[in-house]
Formats: C-alpha cells, structure tokens, sequence
C-alpha cells in the first residue's frame, strides 16, 4: 500500500498504555505496556521522514530512527531490528529509560503541536517482539581475530564496547563486582521502570555473540589490573560514578538517614535475591519518607519507597519544578502515583531525637542569577524556615567519580573532579593517557544517562579494534585498518 503522507493528521500521538495507580502500586511491575504491530504500524507511519531528521542528530547513538520506522510501519520487524542494533547496543532499554522528551522526541519536527512520534515506545517494541520471535544478531561473517581485550564494568558503557568487539572478531572478557550484568540497569534502576528479565535476556544474547562475564569479581580485590594487563591486548574501563554527593549538613550521621543508591541496591537485592555489594536493606513501609533532590534517582527513590508502603512521601528540591534535572516523564509519573514535592526549599539540617531522624529542616528559596552551567542559582530567603516530619530521609544529591588508586602507577590521568580523562579527537577516540586503556561512560563524562554511556563504550570499542589491526598489519594507515 502507498505511503500515506498524511498520516501524522489522521493518526494522532497514543503511547502504550500505562497499568493505572492503583494497581502499579502494588508491585514492581513495569508501569508501561506493549504496542502491537498494527498500533507499531500505525504510530510509526506518523514519520514525516524529513529530509533532515532532527531526531537522529539528537539521539546520541545517532539511530536510523526514520529508517525503522519506515520498517516498522511495512511490517519488516525482522529488519527493523538489524538495523537498530547497527547503531545501539541495548535499544529495547533505551526505549524504555530515555528521556526522549529532551532528546529524539523532543527534537521531532511533530514536537510542534501535532504530538512527536513516540519513537522509544516504537523502538523498545522492535526488539521486545523481534527477540520474542526468534532474531538474534547476525554474527555468521565474523571472523575471530585472536586478540582478547579485558572489559571492566558490566554496566552500559561496557556492553557497548564489547558488542562492537565481538562483532570484530575481538575476545571480550568482562569483569563485574556485582552478580549480574547491566551495573545500574540491575541495580540502580527500579523494575517499574525496567524489567530485570530485560537485562537478563541481553545477557543470553551477549554471551551467544562470544563475550564472557566475569561476574561478582571485584578488579582491585579479586582480579588485579596487572593481570588484566598482562593476559589481554587492551582494556576498557566502564565502572561508573558511585561517590555519593552529600548536603554536608547538621544531623546527617542520624539514624534513618540512608543514601540514594544503597537504597536501590537493597532494594534491588531484596527483590532479585541477591547479595550485591553497596546495598543497605531498608524498608520504609508505615513511614514518613522524605526525598531530597530532584533527579532521576530522586524518583526512582519516591516511587520505590510508595511501593514499600510508605505512609507519605515528599520529594524537597531547591530549585523550581521547570530546572528540575529528573525526565518530565518520571516526575509525571511520581506526581500521578502520590509523591508530594516541595519545590523551592533547600534543606539545611536533619532534626533528630535520641539519635533517631524526626524530620528536615528547609528554607523556601528563590532564584537568582544562572550559575556557570546556566542554572539560575537559588538563593535562601531568611527567616522562611520550616520542619517537614520524617521517619526517614533519603539523600539524593548525586554521584561523583574516583580515579582508582593504580592510575598513577600506569600512567592514567584525570581531571580533578576524578573524571578519567580520554581522547576526543585523532585515531582513538576514548584512549586514556596510557595507550593500552580505554574508558567511557559515566567514569568519563559524570553520571550521566544510558544512552551516552553505550555510546561511549562503542566509541571506544572502535577505537581499539582499529588499535589492534594498525597493530597487526604495522606500515598500514590506521584510517585504512
Ligand atoms: P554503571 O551503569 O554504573 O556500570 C558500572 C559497572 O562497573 C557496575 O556494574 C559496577 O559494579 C562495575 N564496577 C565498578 N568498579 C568495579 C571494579 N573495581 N571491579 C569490577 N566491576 C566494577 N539513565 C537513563 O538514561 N535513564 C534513566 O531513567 C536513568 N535512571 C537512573 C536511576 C538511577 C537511580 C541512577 C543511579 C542512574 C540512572 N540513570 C538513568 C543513569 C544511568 O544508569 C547511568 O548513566 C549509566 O548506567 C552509566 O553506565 P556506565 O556503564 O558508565 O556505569
Ligand atoms: Fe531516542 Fe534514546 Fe532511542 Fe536515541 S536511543 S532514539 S534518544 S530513545
């Protein structure tokens, strides 16, 4: 059937259906439903493929997104989902977690008015229902080259760099503290918002394309990076930024006050059962709860904590709700499941009685002028301050990343934030200061999203697969390896 090339008038904007409050609150359960192919069909078709697809600059991994859309709107699911892992490594989870309001879907020239195409919805169902039926990765022509390369973190950023390896022929070995694969995808992210059968069904995948997990082996503790060094040709760091950021405010050492992550990782623990390191278990069901910031682990702590059978929870954050850094989506979600937020307040002490938490004290605030990253700056507003009641606070103020104590010792730099500092331009990009170590992700850039951290592991994969051939063939151009 000819294209209809009204489509995007006829056809408005529906997104899968969401389980409604009631019913998601009673679970982990993921939140969002499933297209089917008619409904893939008919939102895909809502493409306007312009010739100058706004959407695929703005996607970090830069996906043919018109293309498969196109594919998906003619039913050629099978094709649709070779060409989306051409350019991503995880699109089923991207499609999930994105925020594609300020990334692809916010740059849809539909964005006008008319309703962007749901381009994560339709992505996550490409893969969910190709890898139902059956498709896998086509890796018949590769060819194995013989060199191995020692990947550690199992998180984004280090599936990113080992797909691209072992669709080059490249042994990749991969290192992991904690139990599964996936890093934060396991167990940072709750299940409402990613399904942990998702992560597990990659792995398969993975392992089927060649890569080796090493899981809950610790670099630094049960592996050393010497080793790593001398039995493999390169290795690619992706560990993360696990530092917590703290308020540095009176009280904080009280009892009932628990860090962001520790919190997911009990959580996580609890419900996968295992025993992944960093976790603290904590239930906060019957209580006060009390969130501060205003991210995306500041909602996945909100809305966890409902599910834990909270009697209330507030999320405080300094800034108003338009300079909130957290997905709209999310926050949406949050608001329309229970959590009450009080914008405009910035914490200054934790009240406590007998050592035990009794609420936070916050002083309402206004904005002022923007800050060097053009954040308007807020400023306290003397004698505004107030108690808000709590069983339990929950500190959600960010993350910031450690060099690791050997960088020295090999010649690794960073920035003085503890960022690992790597190549942007020339033939590696993501080479650390010492040629045979790659890193990217969050360990790189500062705790960031999914889809940069992919992008930068399979940046970096490239790099070293284009390392390992100049090496090979010596006297060859490396732009022509
Ligand atoms: P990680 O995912 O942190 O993976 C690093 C891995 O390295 C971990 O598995 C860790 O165990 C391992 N590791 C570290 N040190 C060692 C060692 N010495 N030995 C062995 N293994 C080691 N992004 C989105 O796009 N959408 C979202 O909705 C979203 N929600 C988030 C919610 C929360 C609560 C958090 C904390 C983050 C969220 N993010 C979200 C951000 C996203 O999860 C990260 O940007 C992304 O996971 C970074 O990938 P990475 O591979 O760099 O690091
Ligand atoms: Fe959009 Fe993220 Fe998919 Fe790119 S990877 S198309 S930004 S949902």
């Amino acid at each position: 059937m000819p294209r209809n090339p009204f489509q995007f008038l006829e056809v408005s904007r529906a997104d899968p259906e969401k389980r409604p409050v009631g019913l998601r609150l009673r679970d982990f359960g993921e939140i969002y439903g499933q297209y089917n192919a008619e409904q893939a069909a008919a939102q895909a078709g809502r493409c306007l493929d312009c010739g100058n697809p706004y959407c695929e600059w703005k996607c970090p991994v830069h996906n043919y997104i018109p293309n498969w859309l196109k594919l998906v709107e003619e039913g050629r699911l099978f094709e649709a989902a070779e060409l989306s892992h051409r350019t991503n490594t995880l699109p089923e989870i991207c499609g999930r977690i994105c925020p594609q309001d300020r990334l692809c879907e916010g740059d849809c020239t539909l964005n006008d008015g008319l309703g962007a195409v749901s381009i994560g919805a339709v992505e996550k169902y490409i893969s969910d229902e190709a890898l139902k039926q059956g498709w896998r990765p086509d890796m018949s022509d590769v060819v194995p080259t013989g060199r191995r390369v020692a990947i550690v973190g199992a998180g984004p950023a280090g599936l990113g760099c080992a797909d691209i390896l072992a669709r080059n022929g490249v042994e990749a070995e991969v290192y992991d503290r904690y139990p599964r694969i996936g890093g934060l995808l396991s167990y940072g992210i709750p299940p409402f918002k990613l399904d942990k059968s998702i992560v597990e069904t990659r792995r398969e995948i993975m392992e089927a394309m060649g890569v080796r997990f090493h899981l809950s082996k610790e670099v630094g503790r049960d592996v050393t990076i010497d080793e790593l060094l001398d039995g493999h040709d390169a290795v690619f760091l992706g560990m993360g930024a696990y530092k917590a950021l703290t308020g540095d405010f009176p009280g904080m050492d009280a009892e009932g006050v628990v860090p962001a992550l520790a919190y997911l990782i009990g959580n996580a623990n609890a419900l996968l059962g295992t025993e992944a390191p960093g976790g603290m278990a904590v239930d906060v069901d019957g209580e006060r709860v009390v969130v501060l910031g205003g991210g995306d682990t500041a909602m996945d702590c909100n809305r966890t904590a409902l599910r834990q059978g909270a009697r209330s929870v507030t999320c405080v954050y300094r800034r108003d709700e338009d300079n909130m850094p957290g997905s709209r989506r999310e926050v949406k979600n949050a608001r329309d499941e229970g959590v009450v937020f009080r914008y405009n307040r910035q914490p200054v002490a934790i009240e406590s009685d007998s050592g035990r938490v009794t609420g936070v004290r916050v002083v309402e605030t206004r904005l002022g002028d923007p800050d060097e990253r053009g954040r308007r700056r807020p400023e306290e507003v003397p004698g505004t301050d107030e108690v808000i009641p709590a069983d339990r606070v929950i500190i959600a103020f960010g993350f910031a990343v450690e060099p690791c104590d050997w960088y020295e010792r090999h010649t690794v730099a960073h920035y003085q934030d503890g960022r690992t500092l790597v190549s942007t331009s020339g033939d590696y990009p993501f080479q650390t200061s010492n040629p045979r170590i790659f890193a990217g992700g969050d360990m790189v850039r500062g705790a960031d999203l999914v889809v940069t951290a992919v992008y930068e592991g399979r940046q970096a994969g490239e790099s070293i697969v284009r390392l390992l051939a100049a090496e090979q063939r010596p006297g060859v151009a490396v732009g022509d390896a």
